[in-house]
C-alpha cells in the first residue's frame, strides 16, 4: 500500500506533538533529515515569460523573501496546523503581528473596543496610534464580557482582547466576547500569548484572528524575535497577506528557522513549564509574606471556574504580591540566585518583573490602579528549572523581603 492511502499521510489527523516534529516540512532534492534554511532575499526565473507569469499569478512560486519564503511557510504550515487555523502569516516581531492583524480591519472613521489590560505595545497601539489615523478605541474592563456589549457603536469593527491579561492574569471569556462582537458584525482578534496554543484554542471559541509573540513561549530560549497571525484563509490570504507584502513587516528566514525547530518542543516545555508554576502557586499561596496571587488554575483565582472551561493549563505565569509595597518586591527579587530580572517571558529560564517600575511605568498612577498593577505586584514567568530549586530560591528571597 501506498503511504498516500495512509490516513496519517495527512498531517491533520496527527496528534499536536507529531505535527510539531513534521509539519510543514518539505525536503529539498539534498534529503536533509532537518529542515533547511532558504536565507536568500530573492529568486530567480528560468525565462522572462516565467517572471511574468510568477508576477501576474498564472504560475505558482516565490519572488521575494518579503512577500513568501520556503523557510517562513514551513513555519506558518507548522504554526497552523498547530492552532487548528486555515493559515498563517509569520511576521518579524510579536508587535509586527498585532500591528498588522488591528490594520488589516480598520480604517478611518471606524470603531474599536479592547480590554484595557494588555501589554504595553497592545495598548500603545490601540490607545495612541488607531485614534491618530482616525479610528476611535474605547477601553473596557474586559473581566465582565458586559462592558463589551456596552461598549459597541454601529461602526464598531474590531474587538481585541488578550487572556490571561499582562501582567495579573485576570481572564476573558472568549465564548461571550465573540458573540458579542460578531451580533454587532465585528472581529475578534486574540492575543493568546500568556496562555500558549497549548492551553487555549481561541479559534475554536469563536476568535476571527488569533495572534501571537512567537519570541515567548515559542522560541522559549531567548533567541529570537518573531510574531504569528493565524485564522481564516479569506482574511489572512486578503488584506493580512498584502500589508505584509507591501508594507513590510516580513519574518526573516533565519528566525522563521529558528522558531520552527522551537515549535518540535513547545508541548514539551510548556508543560513542564506549567507543572512547575502550579507548584510554585501553592507555594506562595500559603506564605505569610505573600499578599496575593493570581493563577488561573488556582481556586482562589475570582475566575478559576472560566479558567477550567476555557483553558487546558493554568498558564507558565504567575502574578504574586509581595506584603510590603515596592521595597520589599524590591528585596525579594534582588535576593533571588537563580531567576532573574527581566522583562521577557515563557523562556526556559525563569524571569521576574516589577510592572509598576518597568513594563507599565509610563501609566498614571490611576491608570495603575485600575490595571490592578499595584507596588508589590511581580509578574514571575516560570522556566525549565528543577521547581524543588525555584521553591528554595523564593524560600530565601522572601525571608529577605
Ligand atoms: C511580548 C508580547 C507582545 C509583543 O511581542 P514582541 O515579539 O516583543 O514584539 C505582544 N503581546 C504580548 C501579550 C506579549 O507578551
Amino acid at each position: 500500500m501506498p503511504k498516500e492511502k495512509n490516513p496519517l499521510y495527512d498531517h491533520r489527523r496527527r496528534k499536536a506533538q507529531t505535527m510539531l516534529v513534521h509539519g510543514g516540512m518539505e525536503r529539498s532534492q539534498y534529503g536533509e533529515t532537518s529542515e533547511a534554511i532558504f536565507f536568500n532575499s530573492g529568486f530567480v526565473y528560468p525565462t522572462s515569460e516565467g517572471a511574468e507569469a510568477r508576477f501576474d499569478g498564472t504560475e505558482p512560486g516565490h519572488i521575494y523573501s518579503r512577500f513568501s519564503n520556503p523557510t517562513v511557510e514551513t513555519f506558518q504550515t507548522r504554526a497552523a496546523l498547530l492552532e487548528g487555523a486555515e493559515a498563517a502569516r509569520g511576521t518579524a516581531s510579536g508587535m509586527a503581528a498585532v500591528t498588522t492583524a488591528v490594520l488589516s480591519q480598520v480604517r478611518a472613521g471606524d470603531h474599536a473596543v479592547a480590554a484595557r489590560a494588555l501589554f504595553g505595545g497592545c495598548r500603545y497601539v490601540m490607545e495612541d496610534y488607531l485614534p491618530r489615523w482616525g479610528v476611535e478605541t474605547t477601553l473596557v474592563d474586559g473581566r465582565d464580557p458586559e462592558n463589551f456589549t456596552r461598549a459597541m457603536r454601529p461602526n464598531t469593527k474590531l474587538v481585541f482582547v488578550e487572556t490571561p491579561t499582562n501582567p495579573t492574569l485576570d481572564l476573558v471569556d472568549l465564548r461571550a466576547v465573540a458573540d458579542i462582537a460578531h451580533a454587532h458584525g465585528a472581529v475578534l482578534v486574540v492575543d493568546n500569548v500568556f496562555a500558549t496554543p497549548i492551553w487555549q484554542k481561541p479559534l475554536e471559541l469563536g476568535a476571527d484572528l488569533v495572534v501571537y509573540s512567537a519570541t515567548k513561549h515559542m522560541d522559549g530560549q531567548g533567541r529570537a524575535l518573531g510574531g504569528v497571525i493565524l485564522g481564516r484563509r479569506e482574511l489572512i490570504e486578503g488584506d493580512i497577506h498584502t500589508i505584509i507584502r507591501q508594507t513590510g513587516p516580513s519574518m526573516s528566514p533565519f528566525n522563521a528557522w529558528v522558531l520552527l525547530k522551537s515549535l518540535e518542543t513547545l508541548p514539551l516545555r510548556v508543560k513542564a513549564m506549567t507543572d512547575g508554576a502550579a507548584r510554585l502557586a501553592d507555594f506562595f499561596a500559603s506564605h505569610p509574606k505573600i499578599e496575593h496571587i493570581s493563577y488561573p488554575f488556582h481556586p482562589s483565582h475570582p475566575q478559576h471556574e472560566l479558567a477550567r472551561r476555557q483553558m487546558g493549563g493554568g498558564s507558565t505565569l504567575i502574578a504574586l504580591t509581595v506584603k510590603g509595597g515596592k521595597e520589599a518586591a524590591f528585596r525579594m527579587a534582588d535576593a533571588l540566585a537563580i531567576v532573574a530580572i527581566s522583562n521577557n517571558l515563557g523562556d526556559a529560564k525563569s524571569i521576574i518583573s516589577h510592572p509598576a517600575t518597568t513594563t507599565h511605568q509610563r501609566f498614571s498612577d490611576d491608570a495603575k490602579a485600575e490595571m490592578g498593577i499595584s507596588a508589590g505586584l511581580l509578574r514571575l514567568s516560570v522556566g525549565l528549572e528543577d521547581p524543588d530549586d525555584l521553591i528554595a530560591d523564593f524560600t530565601y528571597a522572601l525571608d529577605e523581603a
